[in-house]
């Protein structure tokens, strides 16, 4: 009989995986290589319906999936009590709450 990895262990082995891509894509000088990255985060956490968590998906363009650099190819301002985010790759805002 093969021996089935309970869906909960199975999440948190992705998400270690997410988090270490993640990591990884931070030190990347090379911000095609950093999206490769992020890519396989996306795909792997999407795999077994994994929500990636939230301080990881503001690292990222929800409309490009780029890997977010801020001053570099992201802005980031905060405007009453939300962050907005606009992505110079792709000319996109994305807005999130500060507090939540
Ligand atoms: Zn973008």
């Amino acid at each position: 009989m093969p021996k089935r990895i309970p869906k909960k262990v199975k999440q948190d082995i992705t998400l270690e995986k997410v988090k270490t891509l993640f990591k990884e894509a931070s030190k990347q000088k090379d911000p095609k290589l950093a999206n490769r990255y992020i890519n396989i985060a996306r795909k792997a956490a999407m795999k077994i319906n994994l929500r990636i968590p939230r301080e990881l998906k503001r690292r990222f363009c929800k409309n490009c999936y780029s890997y977010l650099v801020p001053s570099k190819n992201c802005r980031v301002r905060i405007h009453k009590n939300k962050v907005i985010y606009y992505c110079l790759d792709c000319k996109k805002y994305m807005r999130y709450m500060l507090k939540h």
